[in-house]
């Protein structure tokens, strides 16, 4: 079973616009994959869908062999979501930011407060949990976000553009992390970018998207030999 099915996905926004023209996706359980494409393709629309933040039109979509649209509750348990926008509030502590997601997602206290630990060690924001979000620097709000969608250990974990103004530095570090979790976890992972050199350094199977439709699906290396 897949870790995300995808079958004749269309979206037409309420304007008219057809952002997706009926695509088909699979992703494999432990997959780094990557959905590459230039702006205004359809990438934050797909990932919007799965994440039932947008409405589709038409088509199928299943997260580990659970519909969306039959029990979306228990399929959002699978996935961990970070937006390209910093959506949580500036104002509150770091710490506190985390810890509310674990209370979305049922966790208590005790299991809570290690995981929340931990995943702030790992991505270099120990030092800063007893301060606001709005005092972290860019880079610092992304993993922020990374650390929030990973509490509740979803087993796929989604990007949108998760590097996009980020220096070099801190995206090579933020590379590495995700290559730990997706192969000492097994997270599956998702990314969208438009950088190809991306998707090239850290993933193992690519669509690439172009006005809402699919026009590539392969491996990395697969598309490397082509070029
Ligand atoms: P839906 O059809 O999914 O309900 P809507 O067409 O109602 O979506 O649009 C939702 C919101 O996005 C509206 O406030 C709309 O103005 C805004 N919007 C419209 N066009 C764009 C665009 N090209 N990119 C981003 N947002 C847009
Ligand atoms: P990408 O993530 O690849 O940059 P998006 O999925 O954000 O692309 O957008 C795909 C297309 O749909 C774009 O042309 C965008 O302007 C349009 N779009 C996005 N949101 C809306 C909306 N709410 N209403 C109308 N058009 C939208």
């Amino acid at each position: 079973e897949s870790a995300l099915s995808i079958q004749g996905l269309t979206k037409v926004y309420g304007n008219g616009f057809h952002a997706l023209r009926g695509i088909d996706l699979e992703v494999a359980q432990g997959d780094f994959f990557a959905l590459l494409g230039p702006n205004g393709a359809g990438k934050s629309t797909t990932l919007g869908v799965v994440c039932s933040l947008v409405q589709k039109t038409a088509g199928q979509v299943k997260v580990f062999g659970i519909d969306i649209d039959k029990d979306f509750a228990k399929a959002k348990y699978n996935i961990g979501v970070v937006p390209q926008e910093f959506n949580f509030n500036q104002f509150e502590k770091v710490e506190d930011i985390i810890l509310t997601q674990a209370g979305y997602y049922g966790m208590r206290m005790k299991e809570a407060k290690p995981r929340a630990q931990s995943l702030l060690k790992d991505l270099g924001l120990w030092d800063k949990r007893k301060g606001s979000a709005r005092m972290l620097s860019g880079g610092m709000k992304r993993r922020l976000m990374i650390a929030r969608a990973l509490m509740h250990r979803p087993r796929l974990l989604i990007l949108d553009e998760p590097t996009a103004g980020v220096d070099i530095e801190l995206r090579r570090s933020m590379w590495d992390y995700l290559r730990r979790i997706n192969r000492e976890e097994g997270t599956t992972i998702i990314l969208t970018t438009h950088y190809l050199e991306e998707a090239e350094s850290l993933c193992r199977n690519i669509a690439i998207i172009n006005h809402g439709d699919i026009v590539k699906n392969t491996s990395v290396r697969g598309l490397l030999a082509e070029l």
